[in-house]
């Protein structure tokens, strides 16, 4: 039989161990973006199984992305804007605005970031997300957020208590990486060079047919 699967990519992680299966190269570019000094920050899922979060900081991060779904040889993500020399814009695709707010993720114990369309109204995240924030001792309350099947978010207070030493920890050292300018929390989100993204089928695909300027 012949060995039919894509030749694997070594990642430059030194400490990675040879994966035996298949991964696509701009998974790995956002593996290793993402992380750093070996933290990898990550987007916290919101479903309709609740999350338990507390909120520690009102200070978001704006950023605009396109999905650039799956195919043969991509698993499908998001990608930061490119802006003006966007190839994702210029071939036509839609792009959103987020904002992205760092949590502390109360089940796993670890800082996530939340991303946040910018609508607002009832039931959207943002709105809801700024009753909490505006609240008092906000930091120690935990906060139950679920998402309906249509997309309706519900933020519910469960309790009150103090960040246990860890957890406090957590925070402390993900403000200070922050600060540092060592973690950044737009790359939560990947960014692909131009050269990366024009590749993508959808992009290439549209760019052959748009007029060039
Ligand atoms: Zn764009």
């Amino acid at each position: 039989m012949p060995n039919l699967s894509k030749p694997s990519v070594a990642t430059e992680d030194e400490n990675e161990t040879t994966a035996s299966s298949t991964i696509s190269l701009f998974d790995a570019i956002a593996e290793t973006e993402t992380g750093v000094d070996g933290d990898a920050l990550e987007i916290i899922r919101i479903g309709t199984d609740a999350n338990f979060i507390s909120l520690f900081t009102h200070d978001v991060v704006p950023v605009s992305a396109h999905y650039l779904e799956a195919t043969d040889d991509w698993s499908g993500t998001y990608a930061q804007c490119h802006g003006d020399v966007c190839p994702a814009c210029q071939a036509g695709l839609s792009k959103t605005e987020y904002v992205l707010l760092p949590v502390l993720d109360r089940l796993e114990g670890q800082v996530k970031v939340l991303r946040i369309t910018r609508q607002k109204g009832p039931g959207k995240l943002l709105t809801e997300l700024g009753q909490v924030l505006a609240m008092p001792d906000r930091d120690r309350l935990v906060v139950r957020i679920v998402r309906s099947r249509n997309y309706v978010h519900q933020l519910t207070f469960e309790s009150e208590t103090d960040l246990d030493p860890a957890l406090a920890d957590a925070v402390r050292a993900f403000t200070e990486k922050v600060e540092k300018g060592v973690l950044h929390v737009k790359n939560v989100i990947p960014q692909y060079s131009i050269e990366e993204m024009v590749t993508h089928d959808k992009i290439a695909k549209r760019l052959l047919l748009v007029r060039k300027a």
